[in-house]
């Protein structure tokens, strides 16, 4: 399968001044050519007259199904009792209200331009099989509340039960995904670890989301969050990357840098919650790879990357009180490659370059919202949204044409996702 998208502006996030005019060829999953004008015959051809084409953008920590729970009870004081109404709910889900809404968070996620997320959730075998219908690229990772018995148990039965429900699909990645140094104990993490290290995944975990578990850390450990997990050699064992990180020190900055452990910042889901803001610019000053993420559904309230590249450039223009301090480029490499990097695919995905798996949307900036068009990344963070993203692929199959999902029923999904929600809440 040969497809050329013609004509269009790429931005191939590989370097700030690298945008240029040009033809990509995608085959089959690869892009083959990117070239001022590609000759021969293609089974597809796309007009990008007036459209950015860039890498889809990488979701790096996310809850899809809590899709569900979107708008539920979310006036609640903190994360600790908006956490105490999600659990009880959680406890009743079964596989089909997980499969349900896996699909629709991928709708989601394709329609806002999004082709990889790092899952840390329950079921996860459902979302699975949601990943490989829809053709999505899915980071799931396997999910841990509690002691060291409880994570060799996941281990054994619900890693094993992910990978038979991917089915030899290849864009699915096994991680191990200890929730919270609050639910998790020393030897859940160790476990995780081992596990990660031995089967080639990495280690996903909630880390300083609140200035209330740093300090009950350092109450109960003695020690702050980051020296904690170092102290039981877990970023000495696997690749790591923390979601949120609000409140790192410097001696903290100092082991993430060393240790090559990357942050996932959630800006939407950290303001919801009055978490705080992550100091994100000084955190990349300082030598970090920052990713980007929505978080939950329920704590966002949706899975729009566009809207979390937005709120971060703003967040960090008001709490630095300099606009300049993240620039758009940067924010958009956070949702971009470094996202990829984060999570260990940037070899495959992230940037725009030949040999590269096809992972690219195409924006058409010829929309109210997006006219004129003066600077190209300012005009993707501040003025662009999901009514720009025209087509949408994955590992070169196109996901989204012209607008429309092609992998996926959302009347139908929509229709799911209501009925087994009203079935939830009479549980
Ligand atoms: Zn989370």
């Amino acid at each position: 399968m040969k497809t050329l998208i013609r004509n269009g502006l790429v931005i191939p996030m590989t370097g700030k001044n690298d945008i240029r005019k040009a033809d990509i060829l995608i085959e089959n999953n690869k892009i083959s050519q990117i070239k001022d004008s590609v000759e021969g015959k293609f089974d597809k051809i796309i007009d990008a007259d007036g459209s950015f084409i860039l890498p889809s953008f990488v979701n790096a920590h996310t809850h899809l199904a809590m899709e569900l729970m979107r708008n539920f009870k979310d006036d609640r004081e903190n994360l600790q009792d908006w956490l105490s109404e999600i659990w009880p709910i959680e406890a009743k889900l079964n596989d089909r209200d997980i499969y349900w809404a896996s699909k629709l968070g991928i709708a989601e996620l394709i329609r806002n331009g999004c082709t990889t997320f790092a899952d840390m959730y329950y079921h996860a075998w459902e979302t699975a099989k949601a990943c490989r219908e829809s053709g999505i690229r899915g980071i799931l990772g396997v999910a841990i509340i509690g002691d060291g018995k409880v994570a060799e148990k996941n281990f054994k039965e619900d890693a094993t039960r992910i990978k038979d429900a991917a089915d030899g699909y290849e864009n699915i990645r096994i991680d191990a995904a200890p929730h919270a140094i609050y639910t998790c104990s020393d030897d859940a993490y160790v476990i995780a670890a081992e596990w990660a290290a031995e089967n080639g995944a990495l280690l996903n975990t909630h880390l300083s989301e609140t200035q209330k578990e740093v300090d009950d850390c350092i109450r109960t450990k003695g020690e702050h969050p980051v020296s904690y997990l170092n102290r039981l050699g877990i970023f000495d064992r696997v690749k790591t990357y923390l979601a949120h990180g609000v409140f790192f020190d410097d001696a903290e900055l100092e082991i993430l840098r060393k240790k090559d452990v990357s942050i996932v910042h959630n800006p939407s889901s950290n303001a919801k919650l009055a978490s705080g803001i992550a100091p994100i610019a000084k955190y990349r000053t300082n030598g970090m790879n920052i990713a980007l993420g929505t978080d939950g559904a329920s704590s966002n309230n949706n899975l729009n990357m566009i809207n979390e590249m937005r709120l971060a450039s703003m967040l960090s223009s008001v709490s630095t009180g300099k606009p300049s301090a993240l620039s758009c480029y940067d924010v958009i490499r956070m949702a971009t490659a470094d996202g990829a990097k984060a999570l260990g695919l940037d070899t495959r995905i992230g940037t725009l370059e030949e040999g590269k798996e096809a992972d690219l949307l195409v924006m058409n900036m010829k929309k109210v919202n997006t006219c004129p068009v003066n600077d190209p990344y300012s005009a993707i963070v501040f003025s662009s949204d999901a009514r720009n993203i025209e087509y949408v692929f994955s590992s070169g199959e196109m996901l989204l044409e012209k607008g429309t999902l092609t992998t996926l029923d959302e009347d139908e999904i929509m229709k799911n996702v209501t009925m087994q929600w009203n079935d939830i809440l009479r549980r």
